[in-house]
């Protein structure tokens, strides 16, 4: 597989470290408040590389750390921690809040088929491991104390910069709510490995440490909790644009100080999902979630489609109207599928290796998942038997995670049971959304119709269209949506 490197700024071959291991660490979410779907965009393009891997025949141990401690409102280390902010806005304890987080998030990636890593573990729960870390920086004059904190110190390094071949604005450090430069810091680029000095006395979360009681900061959590579970060597290490500078930059310089050798070969950034006005951000306080994708009618799983329909490196402009066209394409598809026959056929190998090779070129080179979405229209259109064509859709799924075989079988018992209740009447929801009430109501005006009880038929749109559901007929059925 070849994959794009942001530390060479090259696509290059994914050879890995061992080959029986691939060694994967995601940045996790921090959980003062619910999960973005730009976050969401991240993890679902990350997933995306871990399923790919694995179908290739790679076992991969992936590990994610779930921030619960030290991120400041900005990503310098300026600010409030992010958790106590969470915890003040909702007046609960910033352990009940970062657990309450923590399982939405958790429920929101099992809507969008992200599957959990191997390891998810909480930064409160490595003190020691940044102890080790930070003890042996300062022994080797890589870190210094400072007003208290334990800074490090980034002139000791030759190269600092690694990931500066993107936008300025993609590098661009996170909010700055008012806060002064720390007059600690020797170097513009020096960071806070160990806070005691915090300028926040209420902060809720301290531990016992050589340089006094305090917390640690947030970039040394990914470097503690990744040598933790995956050793002193990394194959690839994941995360949004906006985590590779400062974030992932802090890291690789703590932790190949500390290490004394290269600590992560292939680094993954996804671009970010925007909206008109920017990029989506929690702390801009505006933000859409998967919840509220269902609310207004969507299934979790057009979003993954919409995801997917794009490179994960490029950054994606998200509208209603162009979740509506995934959505839309999902229909499409599933029906396309559904359509299919199921049978003990025999499996055609020559056809399942042509389209397979369309599968691995589009994601093997560099996970061009819009690509791989190509590739099940390919099965589809592919000179074949059925049988062939639902089981290359059913392994391709294995790394889409679009449940189009769960579907297209749902499809095919709902369309079954409209024949057998008398209707050639087709009832299609826009957005993919399952709905009994609406149906039922739309099943009653098309009798109402049929009876030529036209007041009733009125009735019922409006009723419809009070509860906000749109609706477009069309020979043999009607389309609708929530607006
Ligand atoms: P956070 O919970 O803020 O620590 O972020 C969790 C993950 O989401 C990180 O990998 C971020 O880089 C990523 N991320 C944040 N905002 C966006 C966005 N608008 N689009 C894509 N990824 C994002
Ligand atoms: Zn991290």
């Amino acid at each position: 597989m070849y994959l794009y490197n942001s530390a060479t700024h090259k696509k290059e071959e994914f050879i890995p470290n061992h080959p029986d291991i691939v060694k994967m660490y995601t940045c996790g979410p921090t959980v003062y408040h619910f999960a973005h779907i730009g976050n969401l965009r991240s993890y679902i393009m990350e997933d995306v590389l871990e399923k790919y891997l694995r179908y290739v025949g790679y076992n991969v141990k992936r590990v994610m750390n779930i921030t619960d401690v030290g991120h400041l409102t900005s990503d310098a280390d300026e600010g409030e921690d992010k958790m106590l902010k969470g915890a003040k806005r909702e007046h609960k304890s910033v352990m009940e809040i970062a657990r309450f987080y923590t399982e939405a998030f958790f429920s929101d990636c099992q809507k969008l088929n992200i599957k959990r890593p191997d390891v998810v573990e909480p930064a409160t729960n490595c003190i020691d491991e940044y102890i080790k870390i930070i003890s042996k920086l300062l022994d080797t004059g890589y870190a210094y104390a400072a007003g208290g904190n334990i800074y490090f110190d980034s002139s000791k390094l030759e190269k600092y910069y690694i990931f500066n071949d993107h936008n300025e604005e993609d590098l661009a450090v996170g909010v700055r709510e008012g806060v002064e430069e720390d007059t600690n810091k020797r170097n513009k680029n020096d960071f806070v490995l160990w806070f005691t000095k915090s300028k926040f006395e209420d902060q809720a979360l301290k531990w016992d440490s050589p340089w006094g009681v305090g917390y640690p900061g947030w970039h040394i959590e990914c470097s503690g909790i990744s040598m933790k579970h995956l050793g002193e060597d990394l194959d690839i290490h994941c995360g949004g644009i906006d985590n590779a500078f400062p974030h992932h930059t802090n890291e690789i310089a703590q932790s190949e100080s500390y290490l004394g050798h290269k600590w992560c070969n292939y680094w993954m950034h996804v671009l970010h999902l925007n909206t008109n006005s920017g990029k989506m951000s929690k702390s801009k306080g505006e933000f859409l979630t998967v919840s509220l994708l269902e609310e207004k009618g969507y299934d979790p799983l057009c979003y993954r489609l919409f995801c997917l329909q794009s490179h994960y490196r490029k950054s994606l402009v998200f509208s209603w109207e162009n979740l509506d066209n995934a959505a839309g394409t999902f229909q499409k598809l599933i029906a396309k599928i559904a359509a299919l026959k199921p049978s003990d056929e025999p499996i055609d190998e020559a056809a399942e290796a042509a389209l397979r090779e369309r599968f691995n070129k589009a994601l093997g080179n560099d996970l061009n998942t819009s690509l791989a979405v190509t590739a099940l229209y390919d099965v589809l259109k592919y000179k074949t038997n059925d049988a062939t064509k639902l089981a290359m859709l059913s392994e391709f799924d294995q790394v889409l995670s679009l449940d189009l075989l769960k579907k297209a079988e749902e499809a095919r018992k709902k369309a079954a049971a409209a024949t057998t209740t008398g209707g050639a009447y087709s009832i299609v929801s826009e957005s993919g959304e399952q709905d009994a009430a609406v149906e039922q109501l739309l099943q009653a005006r098309y009798d109402a119709k049929k009876a030529k009880n036209f007041a009733e038929a009125d009735r019922i749109r409006a009723e419809l269209s009070a509860q906000g559901v749109e609706l477009t007929d069309f020979p043999g059925g009607v389309k609708w949506k929530r607006v």
